[in-house]
């Protein structure tokens, strides 16, 4: 009679799906949740806190670069195309961050005895 260890498969808080490989674990009511991929990008806490760094973030990016444009009459639309991408960019280094910093990898612990 051998001893099998039935480990406990994870799966997805929201979705259900299972996480055989790559889990986000997300801070949900005080406990980390794992997330699949899809479930982890819609997570709104995290979407929340990526937008108010982008508006922060953004604003002072937008204001260094595209100050001398903005407040002067010699304002371009060809130039309006900048101010969202300069919103953008700090919106998605957040969530990447946030997504790998949450990452964990469920791999199977190498058995030492062979
Ligand atoms: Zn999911």
């Amino acid at each position: 009679m051998t001893a099998v260890s039935q480990k406990k498969p994870v799966v997805c808080t929201r979705c259900r799906r299972d996480l055989n490989s790559t889990a986000y674990e997300m801070l949900l009511n005080a406990t980390r949740a794992p997330h699949c991929l899809r479930c982890a990008l819609a997570f709104r806490p995290m979407l929340k806190r990526s937008l108010a760094v982008s508006l922060i973030v953004g604003t002072v990016l937008t204001a260094i670069n595209q100050g001398n444009f903005l407040f002067s009459s010699n304002f371009q639309i060809a130039m309006a195309w900048k101010i969202p991408l300069t919103y953008a960019v700090p919106f998605m280094v957040t969530t990447v961050g946030g997504l790998l910093n949450a990452r964990t990898v469920n791999a199977d612990p190498v058995d030492p005895t062979g």
